[in-house]
């Protein structure tokens, strides 16, 4: 039998710092709320005993609000680890053990690891945790996750606490005179009927109940919907009396009483603070300028350009290096395979297809690794709190800056978590509209994309069009959100308070794990469900091929030109001509072909001729796959892969391509359907496909129509 042991917290306590520490194990360090949702484990052997821990996603607190929440609540339910190691946050006392006594009250095992001593230190904030151990009967181990202190003291004390195996009475806290009446009573009735008792305590159901819970609401209902509703009219009655009498909400209250247990417990000699009035921390000092109202926004922007700048300019050399790496291959293929089918799948499908997209891996690598320095560092947490007051005159609340950035606000996120990070948000009407608008942002599959028409186009002016590109994003999602919210969304805005995690200095350890994990990730996904589709896309670009009567045609043109009185040069170059309409000719006739032409009469409006057509249909699968097919496309009927160059440069010789076309097709993938997995999240996350069919056809017909308006006025003004 395996030992499960459990670490939970809040955000930003260490959490994943510990883990890494404690199984060796990659794990994604991040500083902000919605990232670590999944769970992740690792053994760590403790004299040949060995504990199979599990990093739970960080939360302040245990009800079901969120999904991180209901996540770790329903993990230490069902899963019951033998430990669960609490790590706080030493340097935030108060507000971490909100989430200590709610693990505490649950009743299960816990072992507090009282983190970052050394930042509790520097501020001069002295802790007896002995005195904090003995109040509420627990073991706590001061450690510093980041250089591993106290980690074996820790695991000592765990692994005997799982041995031991002792039953905990869950901890019981005064909730006041009139809800303590109803919780008796209400427990009276829980324990009688052993209503949901297997899974909880009796008293933790009834203070649920009264936290209004809907986890336990709808399990309740659906465990026995008689005694459920009883219980529910206990507490409708006690809610009315709290608002009349108290003029608040028995969850408010039961919040109340949380936090004066703690501010009672941190003043029986368990903490001390040295006041020092003269010095302001140092990350006070710096968020007085980084966060100012006027300097703040500005000196944002600037890291955002800095960024792209960063980015462009260190991945050029790696970039042209892997470009010509897929073009060596191309030629080793085109020389060692027969011609036929098989040689054009590998280099026209798979080579220009996947390879174009593999091919910004670099670039990729770069803007995460800044991404990453701005996130480990604490900034980003800055970016939102500046964000919300804008966010709130368009209808959306502070929560959904996180939600944004997560989907690529500042390029190369993902909307999938994006949507997920979007269940913080409690106002259902907020949420929907945050929902349907993270989309717009640009996530990693657009950014191949962009980076290709950037290189072909723009190549002048790289980080400034990069800049344009999110400034436009944003701007767009954020007044397609206030027209959402002012016709078929309307509602009052809620209010939001952020607590601003300290500064940090990265570590490169930290930063390095951060960049690869996401590139990796990119790759990965380059390899195998892009290379899929590619593959597919490239049939569906070959097949059936061309029809006899064109094959005739060619030969009676031929035929022509050779009774005809010409000189050998002329013949020649007349031959060649006829020779290459005639490989360009079975991507006409294939099915994509014949599709992408179908829809140029729509789409010539935007600039966009039939193989792009291809391309973008390809793109509702993924973004990525505009770019391999693309490839593919420009790659089938080339007539000989060793002269011609990178997608980019076959892009800026075509004749169908300018830089308003490139505009406008870039306009156009900002805004135009989510990828098919986005729909899917965001259909359920909505909790209706109603909601991922209107997210496909609002945004396609957005997006269509500000590309008309680029290529139309971008024509008329470069004519
Ligand atoms: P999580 O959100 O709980 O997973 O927290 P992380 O493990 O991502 O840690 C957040 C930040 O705190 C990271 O920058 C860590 O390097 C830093 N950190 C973690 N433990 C310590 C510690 O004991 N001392 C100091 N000074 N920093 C720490
Ligand atoms: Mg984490």
């Amino acid at each position: 039998m395996e030992t499960i042991i459990a670490l939970g917290g809040n955000p930003n306590s260490g959490k994943t710092t510990l883990f890494n520490e404690l199984t060796g194990a990659r794990q994604h360090v991040g500083n902000y709320p919605g990232v670590t949702v999944d769970k992740k484990e690792g053994i760590y052997n403790y004299n040949g005993y060995r504990l199979n821990i599990v990093d739970l996603p960080g939360t302040y607190s245990l009800t079901a609000y969120s999904i991180e929440e209901v996540v770790a609540r329903d993990f230490l339910v069902a899963q019951k680890p033998e430990v669960t190691i609490n790590i706080v946050d030493a340097s935030n006392l108060e507000r971490n053990l909100y989430f200590t006594i709610q693990l505490l009250e649950l009743g299960i095992p816990v072992c507090i690891a009282l983190n970052m001593m050394d930042v509790a230190k520097s501020r001069g904030i002295t802790i007896n945790h002995h005195k904090l151990s003995s109040i509420l009967q627990i073991p706590v181990v001061p450690i510093v996750a980041r250089t591993g202190e106290g980690k074996l003291e820790l695991m000592k004390t765990v692994a005997e606490l799982a041995r031991k195996k002792k039953e905990r009475k869950p901890l019981v806290i005064s909730y006041g005179a009139d809800l303590e009446e109803a919780i008796s009573q209400m427990q009276k009735k829980i324990e009688s009927e052993h209503f949901m008792t297997l899974l909880y305590p009796a008293r933790w159901i009834a203070i649920k109940y009264l936290e209004n819970d809907a986890q336990i609401l709808k399990k309740g209902k659906e465990t026995d919907p008689v005694i459920a509703k009883t219980l529910e009219e206990h507490v409708s009655k006690v809610s009315r009396h709290i608002q009349q009498t108290a003029e608040t909400y028995p969850e408010a209250l039961i919040a109340d009483c949380r936090y004066g247990y703690i501010s009672s417990l941190l003043k029986q000699e368990v903490m001390h603070q040295q006041y020092d009035e003269d010095r302001l921390y140092t990350s006070d000092k710096i968020d007085k300028v980084l966060t100012n109202r006027f300097i703040g926004p500005v000196i944002m922007l600037l890291i955002l350009m800095g960024l792209y700048q960063f980015t462009f300019t260190y991945s050029e050399i790696p970039v042209g290096l892997t470009e010509n790496f897929f073009g060596w291959l191309g030629e080793i293929t085109y020389n060692s395979l027969p011609d036929g089918l098989l040689r054009s799948l590998i280099i026209s499908g798979v080579i220009d297809g996947v390879g174009g997209v593999l091919g910004f891996a670099p670039l990729i690598m770069f803007m995460f690794f800044g991404i990453a320095i701005l996130e480990d560092s604490g900034y980003l947490a800055r970016v939102a709190y500046m964000l919300d007051r804008i966010f709130r005159v368009f209808g959306l609340h502070g929560s959904s800056v996180m939600a944004y950035i997560i989907s690529g606000g500042i390029a190369g996120g993902c909307a999938v978590p994006g949507v997920m990070a979007t269940r913080t948000l409690r106002s259902p009407k907020e949420r929907l509209a945050t929902l349907l608008t993270v989309p717009f942002m640009n996530c990693g599959a657009k950014l191949p994309v962009f980076a290709l028409l950037i290189a072909a186009f723009f190549n002048k002016n790289e980080a400034i069009m990069m800049f344009a590109i999110t400034i436009i994003a944003w701007i767009g999602a954020l007044i397609i959100a206030k027209i959402l919210r002012l016709t078929i969304i309307k509602g009052d805005p809620t209010p939001f308070i952020m607590e601003l995690p300290p500064y940090r200095l990265p570590t490169f350890k930290g930063v390095m794990i951060h960049t690869w994990e996401r590139t990796w990730q990119y790759i990965k996904k380059a390899g195998t469900v892009i290379l899929g589709i590619s593959v597919v896309l490239w049939a569906m670009m070959s097949f059936p091929g061309m029809p006899d009567s064109e094959v005739k045609r060619f030969e009676q043109q031929r035929e022509a030109l050779k009774s005809l009185e010409l000189s050998p040069s002329q013949l020649e170059e007349k031959m060649a001509e006829i020779e290459h309409e005639e490989a360009a000719t079975p991507l006409r006739y294939s099915i994509a072909g014949r599709i992408g032409i179908a829809l140029e009469s729509i789409t010539q409006f935007a600039g966009f001729d039939w193989r792009t057509n291809i391309a973008l249909l390809g793109g509702f699968a993924a973004k990525e796959v505009v770019v391999s097919t693309l490839g593919t496309a420009y790659s089938l009927g080339e007539l000989d892969p060793e002269e011609s160059g990178s997608l980019a440069e076959k892009l800026a010789s075509s004749p169908e391509w300018n830089p308003v076309v490139a505009l406008s097709l870039i306009i156009f993938t900002i805004f135009y359907a989510p990828c098919f997995v986005a729909v899917v999240c965001i259909s359920r996350e909505a909790g209706s496909w109603k909601w991922g069919a209107f997210s496909m056809i609002f945004n396609t017909a957005v997006a269509f129509s500000f590309a008309v308006a680029v290529f139309q006025i971008g024509s008329l003004i470069t004519k």
